[in-house]
């Protein structure tokens, strides 16, 4: 049974760079005036209410997005991001964290950023979490909405009739077997989409329960042009938390690694201590 329950986690230093990873996959796709289609593998409940019970217990809000909310520099480069982050706060701009009381998730995000005429399909497993996510978007015509297991839903959902697209996964990894379930997963779905963009999240460990080094090796091997991006918040320690976490990107658009440098020079003084670490790589270049 899953027990994961992102809420906890809400805004902390892993969702800010993986929600601004995705406005500026989102921002890439919108450049076109053609159709797109989205997939989101773990999609959660789409938004987080910062003052309820999960999200109070921790505040990991106040490493992440609370720290970032004031950056004039990162609103310029990412706009989109603060929009909707001032859009789930009932807000024109939010720009202090008193105002902040919800922090949306990446349907929010693809939900807001996306076009009438694009399609996006959201798979969550966990059946709370469902139950809220169908919730929150079922007016919006343009959005199928799966309770099913992420990984398989890659199979089933694609090749998509539109032949662009971004396939987004943000696993738990609750279960030390969703590793191989993305690796598995991408392999599938690079094959049946090859022309789509997959950005596959991943936390970086304590050394002893760390994956993130045998992932990206195992991506590599794929052969697809494929960027790195990671944020180490602090120290990798031996054991236990979650120090720092990255995305994968395989099929990367064109300037991404540049916006996505200007972003890691805003965001390392901000949500990184002294012994925290950026690293930006292109890991196989584009043809
Ligand atoms: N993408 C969300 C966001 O940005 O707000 C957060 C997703 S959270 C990190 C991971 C989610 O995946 C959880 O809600 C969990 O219930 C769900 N989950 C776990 N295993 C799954 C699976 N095999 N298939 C689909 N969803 C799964």
């Amino acid at each position: 049974m899953l027990s994961y329950r992102h809420a906890f986690h809400a805004g902390n230093h892993a969702d800010v760079l993986k929600h601004l990873t995705l406005c500026l996959l989102l921002s890439r796709l919108n450049e076109k005036e053609k159709p797109y289609f989205y997939l989101d593998t773990h999609a959660a409940c789409g938004i987080y209410a910062l003052n309820g019970r999960f999200a109070a217990m921790h505040q990991e809000y106040l490493g992440g997005i609370a720290r970032v909310l004031d950056c004039k520099d990162l609103y310029d480069l990412v706009p989109e991001y603060f929009s909707v982050l001032a859009k789930a706060n009932g807000q024109q701009q939010v720009l202090n964290t008193s105002a902040l009381r919800c922090y949306p998730g990446s349907p929010y995000f693809a939900a807001t950023l996306t076009r009438p005429f694009d399609k996006l399909a959201f798979v969550e497993l966990h059946s709370r979490e469902f139950e809220d996510l169908s919730h929150n978007f079922r007016r919006d015509e343009r959005i199928s909405l799966h309770c099913r297991d992420g990984f398989e839903a890659l199979g089933a959902l694609l090749p998509p009739p539109i032949k662009r697209g971004l396939v987004f996964m943000d696993p738990s990894y609750e279960l030390k077997s969703d590793y191989t379930a993305a690796l598995k997963a991408v392999k599938a779905g690079l094959t049946r989409f090859n022309t789509g963009i997959f950005a596959l999240w991943y936390p970086v460990l304590g050394r002893l329960r760390d994956h993130s080094k045998n992932l990206t090796q195992d991506l590599k091997r794929l052969r697809a042009p494929l960027l790195q991006v990671e944020l180490r918040a602090t120290a990798q320690r031996e054991e236990h938390g979650m120090c720092g976490s990255g995305l994968l990107i395989l099929n990367y658009p064109y300037q991404l690694y540049e916006k996505l440098e200007q972003c890691l020079n805003l965001l390392y003084p901000r949500l990184c201590d002294e012994n925290g670490s950026a690293r930006l790589r292109i890991i196989n270049p584009q043809d």
